[in-house]
């Protein structure tokens, strides 16, 4: 058996060993479902769930070239070469979904001695060490966003073999002055110029400007959708929080692909209809939503969601602007740069100002996942500076690890914010 087919094979095995939740088996026959429909009769969240599908089975494809990237490695130049992406933290979200993530954790923690690491990573550990993932052909990280992800891809890199590229982004550099920001911008350019040198090497294919171009306008189009989606969601939010945080705009790894773009429509034709018909429960409580959520449990929001309505995710914030084909690799360098959660925080919370304006929430809450360094301090900071204009509740936990998770703890929580807005 070839090595990705064995690695696909074990996966499969590791799924088998859940019984009682809906296991990547069970995943598995939904999916065959699924692609027995067609594409024009599927939800948004259907066409979602079988693209992420069909990319990670076509990741243990022996006869695909495979990159690991980290988070925000923008995925363009993949898709214009015919790279399959793969995200190992991604992964984890999905692996957290199917109730498989403590297994793997523990085995990261095992491994790094260390238990207060972000479990996205930790996860991905224990995924490498039991040898599940599909090894890659090489690996491409950037400085963005955070120190854990670097490590995990030199281990991976080392672990199979792999050559790893490395692309330094100037932090804050979306707030630095003209001149400064000019030459980040020129640096990190370059950087994605010699990128390309790398892939072709890799790969024995030249970027083809044509795919370029059209992999370009699939992101700017999907890029357009997700705009009106959030305008839509001032007005009027027909969508629950914890469906919406599963598009993310920021972290999906579909950016460049025909598929994002029917994605995002489809999502936008549905809100739309779903607008002219339904309201805002005046009743609910609009809340925005700072972070991601835990994965492995949807009790919280399925409570939180009786009372309240999270109206805007701080990861569906469109930071970027249109790319421009002429100019590609400038492009690329100005969506990464321009990144909030690499930035300063004054930029940073002008979301969360955005999210009182024009969302007009009654509360912010942030869950605070255990481990992360960029997060973890930004939400208690955000929670100082936003007090005295509406309540900011913190959340302690973790995405992934399901282990320290007490639904009732939560509860008691959120039920102590709803009173706060009933009296206030
Ligand atoms: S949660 Fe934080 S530490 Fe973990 S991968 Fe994301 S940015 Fe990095």
């Amino acid at each position: 058996m070839k090595t990705r087919e064995k690695q696909f094979h074990d996966f499969m095995a590791l799924a088998r060993e859940k019984e009682n939740r809906a296991t990547m088996e069970n995943h598995g026959e939904k999916i065959k479902k699924l692609n027995s429909n067609k594409t024009s009769v599927l939800t948004a969240s259907q066409k979602r769930g079988r693209f992420l599908t069909d990319n990670l089975v076509k990741a243990y494809s022996p006869d695909k070239t495979v990159v690991w990237h980290s988070l925000f490695m923008p995925t363009e130049l993949f898709y214009a070469m015919d790279i399959v992406p793969f995200s190992t933290e991604m992964v984890s979200a999905g692996i957290a979904g199917a109730g498989l993530s403590r297994k793997l954790v523990e085995t990261g923690e095992d491994y790094l001695g260390s238990y207060d690491s972000c479990s996205f990573v930790t996860c991905s550990y224990g995924g490498i060490n039991q040898n599940v993932f599909p090894e890659p052909d090489f690996i491409v990280t950037t400085s963005q966003l955070c120190d854990p992800e670097r490590k995990l891809a030199g281990f991976a890199a080392h672990r199979y073999g792999k050559q790893e590229f490395y692309i330094d982004v100037p932090y804050g550099a979306y707030s630095q002055n003209e001149q400064h920001y000019s030459q980040s911008l020129d640096y990190l350019a370059r950087q994605f110029e010699n990128l390309v040198r790398f892939l072709e090497e890799k790969t024995g294919r030249k970027l083809d400007q044509e795919n370029l171009k059209e992999v370009f306008d699939h992101s700017n189009r999907a890029r357009e959708w997700f705009i009106k989606i959030n305008k839509l969601r001032e007005k009027n939010c027909p969508i629950k929080g914890i469906k919406a945080l599963d598009f993310s705009a920021v972290l999906l790894n579909t950016w460049g692909t025909a598929e994002a773009v029917d994605i995002y429509k489809t999502l936008y034709q549905e809100l739309l209809t779903a607008s002219q018909t339904e309201s805002n429960d005046p009743n609910k409580f609009r809340i925005g939503w700072i972070h991601l959520r835990p994965y492995y449990d949807n009790t919280l929001f399925n409570y939180l969601e009786k009372r309240c309505s999270v109206v805007v995710e701080e990861i569906n914030y469109v930071f970027w602007d249109e790319f421009d084909a002429a100019d590609p690799f400038r492009s690329l360098a100005r969506k990464v740069l321009a990144n909030p959660m690499y930035s300063p925080l004054d930029y940073k919370f002008r979301i969360y100002e955005n999210m009182i304006k024009k969302y007009r929430v009654d509360a912010i809450i942030g869950f605070a996942h255990k481990g992360c360094r960029h997060y973890y301090s930004a939400i208690h900071l955000a929670a100082a500076k936003f007090k005295d204009e509406v309540p900011v509740l913190i959340i302690d936990g973790d995405c992934i690890d399901p282990r320290a998770y007490s639904f009732p703890l939560l509860k008691t929580r959120v039920d102590a914010l709803i009173e706060t807005l009933e009296v206030s």
